[in-house]
């Protein structure tokens, strides 16, 4: 059996249902936060907030070599497991998950879930593929742990969409907790990825995010405005894109809004207005490091 105040790694997946089931004898709730690793401050608010709210948390370690398509940065994504561990035991994890790839993918592994329509734009339309290889890992993840409450960062919004679109279409069981996107001080979301920039890099960065607040603003008064055409609303999303490449950021992969529901691109004043909740968000490359960043809001009762 693991210490009882330290941070318990664990590599398999019989060692992992042992305790949990261990748990669950004792009537425990189990939360379990699914991370990539290389953590940051975002990550320790998913692992706070289970600490919070479940008798038990496990945190998962794994770069999932599934959701990285051929041409991207699997084996250079930043990983530093030493750090993680103290920093997830610095807020009050005792249970790491880190299996190996084979641990996960064995010889012979075949089966895999195949996520919907919600998975085929924004990310989904750049990263083909990439949704089935998150809802696969997360449905093995989920069969493992058979958490009560699985929490999911908002910075990654479409992946949370999905994920509760699985969770519900296949009966998982299991509540999906939506948490904000946690920030630097200058407004850049905070991401594992963020490392691979430098100083000059870093500094343009906290522009996606400025650039989608003020895309948010003009959203906000053309819906406001009873003569606003479908041209106004293209233009102020054009206008915010070339506001990202001004700034240095290289090419932009997406800047768009869409129902937050139904991730239905938004392309009239009439449909903004009709939207409940409105998903913007943009994907942007800054030398060779994609950073994405989103805000969803409404304009309704405001
Ligand atoms: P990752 O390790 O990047 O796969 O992320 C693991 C979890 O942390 C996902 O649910 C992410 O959405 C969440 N997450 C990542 N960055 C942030 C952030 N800045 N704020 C809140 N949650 C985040």
């Amino acid at each position: 059996m693991p210490e009882m105040n330290s941070i318990n790694t664990i590599k398999t997946i019989n060692e992992a249902r042992k305790l949990i089931q261990s748990f669950r004898k004792d009537g425990r709730t189990v939360g379990f936060v699914p991370t990539m690793g290389y953590f940051h401050e975002g990550h320790l608010e998913l692992m706070r907030r289970s600490i919070k709210e479940c008798d038990e948390t496990f945190v998962s370690i794994f770069v999932n070599p599934i959701q990285f398509g051929p041409k991207e940065d699997l084996s250079k994504y930043p990983r530093d497991l030493e750090r993680d561990l103290k920093m997830a035991g610095g807020v009050g994890v005792r249970y790491v998950f880190h299996p190996d790839a084979r641990e996960m993918y064995p010889d012979g592994f075949q089966t895999t879930v195949r996520a919907g329509a919600l998975a085929e734009g924004f990310c989904g339309a750049s990263r083909p593929g990439h949704f089935d290889g998150v809802c696969t890992v997360v449905a093995k993840l989920f069969n493992i742990i058979t958490p009560d409450r699985a929490y999911f960062g908002m910075k990654d919004y479409q992946q949370l969409l999905v994920v509760e679109k699985m969770a519900e279409d296949l009966n998982m069981g299991v509540k999906i907790v939506r948490c904000e996107t946690v920030r630097e001080a200058d407004g850049l979301a905070m991401s594992s990825r963020n490392s691979y920039l430098d100083a000059g890099e870093r500094a343009i960065a906290p522009a996606l995010h400025e650039n989608i607040e003020a895309a948010k603003k003009a959203l906000t008064s053309i819906a406001m405005d009873a003569a606003a055409r479908p041209e106004d609303l293209t233009a102020a999303i054009e206008e915010r894109k070339a506001g990202l490449i001004k700034r240095g950021f290289k090419s932009v992969d997406y800047f768009k809004a869409a129902d937050a529901v139904t991730l239905k691109e938004i392309s009239s004043p009439d449909e903004l207005r009709s939207c409940a909740s409105i998903f913007l968000a943009g994907a942007a490359y800054l030398g060779k490091t994609r950073l994405i960043d989103n805000a969803v809001f409404n304009i309704r009762n405001r």
